[in-house]
């Protein structure tokens, strides 16, 4: 699995999930990921480890259940 952090562009539609905190946000291709707007990874008012330059959004995947 792989995650994006701030900055790269997306590449893929989607819904996103903030890794420490589990908010969803959907972006489009050729937006850029922000920092979450809920606990702010992201920026340096957010979490300690996950600042610019660390992956803070997962795509979310459908559940195959
Ligand atoms: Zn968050």
């Amino acid at each position: 699995m792989s995650d994006y952090s701030k900055g790269d562009v997306v590449d893929e539609a989607g819904k996103y999930v903030c890794v420490p905190c589990g908010f969803h946000h959907e972006y489009k291709i050729g937006d850029v990921f922000g920092e979450c707007t809920s606990c702010l990874a992201g920026s340096k008012d957010g979490h300690e480890d996950y600042v610019e330059g660390t992956g803070i959004w997962e795509k979310e995947t459908s559940k195959q259940t």
